[in-house]
């Protein structure tokens, strides 16, 4: 056993998977600026109390995952760690005036998230999200456009029979007869509610609706649902966001059941699970509207929706699925040399090289030229540049490792004969 290792719930992204990452960020950054959605960076800590205020404080995600950071005695501010960046992102929206710019402002970040939570198979204390907001837009339009941008990231990257999950959850005119009406439900089944859920019941009763405890599947089944107990102005909402969806060919499926961890969600709620996948640690992503968000925050009353869609989940899929991992290419060109003491040469030539803008190792072993050569095909290299003799000359071999071939290259040469040789080898 090492002495120190990584915490618990945290991973370390080795190459391999750090690269799988840069290729789901890139993917996820490059359909955002397609769509629109512009970076935008936050602290990955805020004042407590922006996620207090913001997510809800009978909320599991503020209640018993918020990743607090022990103050310093000094300092009054109490902060924590970021379980999800959309509060972060209201708070600099009205910080910085967004809403003088013209709306929709439409944001996207990536980065990682904390939740100090019991750690389990797709559940980390540290976990990355591709996140994508548009605050300052009613909807219903840009609610389609944003389960279809999540939709599609999911397509682009390559995990196949993604589904999405609907609902609409109201808003203050309906949801507070709504939540009445359910708690009535509860209470009058209080026998058989497990002793957790009947203390959520008066504080957060939503939250029983997706509770993951078995022995609330039946009683979730028999449940009031809030789609048969909107107000005229959220179903007119929900069937629009359906209709949007629908022409945009985004199958879905309305699930009354979801009504996500947050409190400040309004209408639109979704998720996107692995069809057939839809178990508590296995949600791919989600989203909603969060149309008191803002003037929750201190803001004016501002309409908003995003989603964040969980990346380490995505590579767990992507793995499962046998999805190939991300192909890494070996330099262009390794320098290697017969003079086992001479890694200064190497070293200078490998600089110029890459000073030409070439991908370049240099083989700095003091290791005889057999098994510099050899390293360098397992590197994967195209080339070896080889020094030896004719170095006195102002020359060098080159020689193909893929061809088998061997030529001499002046000096002074050498980085434009590698480069047309990329070339050559790229549209070949
Ligand atoms: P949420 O806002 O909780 O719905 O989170 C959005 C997405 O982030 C989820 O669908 C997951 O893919 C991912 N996610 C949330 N919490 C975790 C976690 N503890 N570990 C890994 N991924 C997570």
């Amino acid at each position: 056993m090492p002495a120190f290792r990584a915490p618990r719930g945290t991973r370390d992204l080795l190459p391999d998977d750090r690269a799988t990452f840069d290729r789901l960020q890139a993917t996820g950054t490059g359909l955002a600026s397609r769509y629109g959605y512009r970076p935008i960076e936050t602290p990955i800590f805020e004042q407590a109390a922006v996620f207090e205020r913001g997510i809800g404080s009978v909320t599991d995600v503020v209640e018993k995952e918020l990743f607090r950071i022990a103050p310093r005695s000094e300092e009054a501010e109490s902060w924590a760690l970021r379980p999800e960046p959309t509060a972060g992102i209201v708070r600099a929206y009205i910080q910085h005036g967004m809403q003088t710019w013209p709306q929709p402002v439409k944001l996207t970040t990536t980065g990682p998230m904390f939740r100090y939570d019991r750690p389990q198979a797709g559940r980390y204390r540290q976990f990355w999200q591709f996140d994508v907001e548009a605050i300052g837009d009613p909807g219903p339009a840009v609610d389609a456009e944003i389960v279809e941008l999540g939709f599609r990231f999911y397509a682009e990257v390559g995990v196949a029979g993604v589904e999405v999950l609907l609902n609409s959850i109201g808003d203050p005119a309906c949801r507070p007869a709504y939540i009445e009406e359910l708690v009535a439900y509860y209470r009058a089944r209080a026998d058989v509610l497990p002793p957790t859920e009947r203390d959520r019941l008066e504080r957060n009763a939503l939250r029983l609706l997706d509770s993951k405890d078995p022995a609330m599947t039946e009683l979730n089944a028999g449940a009031p649902r809030i789609t048969d107990r909107l107000c005229a102005a959220c179903a007119e909402h929900f069937a629009a966001v359906q209709a949007h969806l629908s022409l945009l060919g985004v199958p879905f499926r309305i699930e009354p059941g979801l009504v996500r961890g947050l409190d400040y969600y309004t209408r639109t709620a979704f998720e996107y699970y692995v069809a057939g996948r839809e178990g508590q640690q296995q949600a791919l992503g989600g989203g909603g509207r969060y149309d008191g968000l803002v003037e929750l925050l201190g803001g004016r009353p501002t309409p908003g929706i995003g989603f964040g869609l969980g990346l380490d989940r995505v590579a767990l899929v992507l793995a499962e699925q046998g999805s190939a991992a991300v192909a890494v290419d070996g330099p262009l060109a390794v320098v290697v040399g017969a003079d086992p003491e001479d890694t200064a040469t190497r070293l200078k030539v490998a600089t110029d090289l890459r000073a030409a803008r070439l991908r370049v190792r240099a083989d700095l072993g003091r290791r005889k030229l057999g098994r510099q050569l050899e390293a360098a095909g397992k590197d994967g290299a195209h080339f070896a540049v080889i020094l030896g003799d004719e170095l006195a000359q102002g020359q060098v071999q080159v020689r193909d490792l893929l061809a088998g071939t061997q030529r001499v290259v002046g000096i002074d040469d050498l980085a434009r004969a590698l480069a047309r040789a990329e070339a050559n080898h790229h549209h070949g």
